[in-house]
């Protein structure tokens, strides 16, 4: 989406639709959606632009593991300042305040910036929901939809954690005697 600042009113608003591959975190590379409503105001030579940003993907849940539509609501601020240049306000990045050179065209392409608040405000760890129960580590059932079966089947559920916390600590002890000799 190219930004013309030069045909602007003195508050305009727009919207625009763009598609883009994201790579979650701990996920594949997928298509995502994203929704783009931006606000200019114009006060003198500066203009503020306000960006909201809503997105939508699939990617896998962290515990469970199933596919779900994931939607990051974000946004961001840029102030175009063109005339003389000015000191950047205290608090504002470098980044979120362009000045406009006098002969340049007032052009900007908005969408690397819509991308980057998108990867910026994804989750540590993405999950189809708080309270999802994920997967049995003993049984491999995933407990949104079934039942543990190792009862049934004689088992201890926690087996299958405690086991990874073992061969962890069995890494980590030939690590160290690796690192002794
Ligand atoms: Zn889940
Ligand atoms: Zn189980």
């Amino acid at each position: 989406m190219e930004l013309d600042l030069g045909h602007m009113g003195e508050r305009s608003s727009f919207s625009f639709d763009e598609n883009f591959e994201i790579e979650p975190v701990g996920g594949e590379p997928t298509p995502c959606r994203v929704r783009v409503d931006v606000e200019i105001t114009k006060t003198g030579a500066r203009y503020l632009l306000e960006a909201k940003v809503a997105s939508i993907f699939r990617t896998g849940c962290g515990r469970c593991l199933e596919t779900f539509e994931c939607r990051i609501d974000t946004g961001f601020d840029i102030v175009f300042q063109g005339g003389e240049k000015v000191q950047i306000p205290d608090g504002a990045e470098e980044d979120d305040f362009i000045f406009l050179g006098s002969g340049e065209e007032y052009c900007f392409d908005l969408f690397p910036r819509v991308r980057e608040a998108v990867l910026l405000d994804q989750p540590i760890r993405y999950l189809c929901s708080e309270d999802c129960r994920g997967i049995c580590p003993g049984c491999g059932e995933n407990l949104n939809v079934n039942e543990c079966r190792c009862a049934k089947e004689g088992r201890d559920p926690r087996w299958g954690a405690l086991k990874d916390v073992f061969d962890a600590r069995q890494a980590g002890s030939e690590e160290s005697r690796e690192r002794e000799e």
